[in-house]
């Protein structure tokens, strides 16, 4: 656990200016504990998200968030080449420990390359190349993502002060500068096999990572 910068203003968004909006809400009982499973659109481009959440979330009470970004291979396959799933559900199950918190899965695969493009890239990792040298091959953006929105979908959910789990530091950037205040990193780290190590080595060093245990 990390300290980030500790401020006590509160959020000053406007739920009625959001561009997302929640579309519907339902149960979710999973084999990590109850959550609640909450649709989100966005008003403009029609753009889906999706959030789990659980417990009393109130503005000023410091609560676990994550933004998980979508990876079919990982999150629905079980592939070994990343640690996707297993950080989902441990993060499922931090936020089950804990009583309260939320995660938005932002549906954009592959860093936002899109599911194809991502299969491409590990064309090219096969033959040798690392995960940045193959989106850059490809004449792809190393990441695309954007991530307003899912701050707007916290914010949404009624939280504010955020402990974010992440392992990434423009993830935490980003929610700060979309006006959420961060409170904490809370770091993750799964247990990982050798088959994902470079991958995980490539993240700590050419995407700033914050991994302890990758040397
Ligand atoms: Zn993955």
């Amino acid at each position: 656990m990390e300290e980030a910068t500790q401020t006590s203003t509160t959020c000053q968004w406007d739920t009625t200016q959001l561009s997302v909006e929640r579309v519907s809400v339902a149960k979710l009982p999973t084999e990590y504990g109850e959550f609640k499973i909450a649709g989100y659109r966005a008003r403009e481009s029609g753009e889906e998200f999706v959030a789990i959440f659980k417990g009393e979330i109130e503005r000023e009470t410091p609560t676990l968030a994550r933004i998980h970004s979508q990876c079919l291979t990982g999150d629905v396959f079980g592939s070994l080449k990343c640690d996707c799933g297993p950080q989902l559900h441990q993060a499922m199950q931090m936020i089950e420990a804990e009583g309260r918190g939320a995660i938005v899965y932002q549906m954009q695969e592959g860093r936002g390359i899109g599911i194809i493009n991502k299969i491409r890239a590990y064309a090219l990792q096969d033959g040798g190349a690392d995960t940045v040298e193959a989106n850059e091959r490809l004449g792809l953006a190393v990441d695309l993502r954007e991530y307003r929105q899912c701050a707007e979908i916290l914010f949404d959910l009624g939280l504010c002060h955020v402990r974010i789990i992440s392992n990434n530091p423009l993830k935490l950037r980003a929610m700060e500068e979309a006006g959420l205040q961060v409170v904490e990193r809370v770091a993750i780290e799964v247990p990982h096999t050798e088959a994902a190590m470079h991958y995980m080595r490539t993240k700590k060093e050419k995407l700033g990572h914050l991994l302890e245990k990758i040397k």
